[in-house]
């Protein structure tokens, strides 16, 4: 495929803010600021960080080196577990909750008879790196911005 985006980083440009992962091109939505979602997001994000320790526990009881990904309990990236046939599965620390299928950008709560995602359904939400967020994010602009 030759169209494929570029990616938009240039090197004169500095990094992006650590603290600042939904900054950028996405357009912000009120609804992550909500209380309805901060209690969400954390009950999930102590369900990935049980699953986490389960995952290491395993590569502990194999007798492998634990990857740098669990010098502490977090969520890790749900793209990056899965890998490919041509991509090893790796474990990388996700710091964004993403809804699979993208909520509505004007009202949550409003799934416009399924043409947006459930806001906070658990089977509607996974764990991303950066990179796989920027990756999705990044293609949901280029399919919004074609309708
Ligand atoms: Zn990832």
């Amino acid at each position: 495929m030759p169209n494929l985006p570029k990616p938009r980083r240039r090197p004169w440009q500095p990094p992006r803010q650590n603290n600042a992962p939904q900054s950028g091109r996405k357009v912000k939505n009120p609804f992550y600021q909500t209380m309805p979602w901060r209690k969400f997001r954390a009950g999930q994000k102590e369900i990935a960080i049980e699953q986490s320790r389960k995952i290491m526990e395993e590569i502990i009881k194999a007798g492998k080196p634990l990857p740098p990904a669990f010098e502490k309990l977090q969520p890790l990236c749900a793209e990056c577990l899965k890998g490919t046939p041509f991509v090893k599965k790796k474990y990388t620390a996700a710091r964004v909750l993403d809804h699979i299928k993208p909520i509505n950008p004007k009202d949550a709560y409003n799934t416009a008879g399924g043409r947006f995602g459930e806001p906070l359904s658990p089977d509607n939400v996974q764990w991303l790196c950066d990179t796989h967020h920027a990756k999705k994010s990044g293609a949901e602009h280029l399919f919004h911005s074609k309708r």
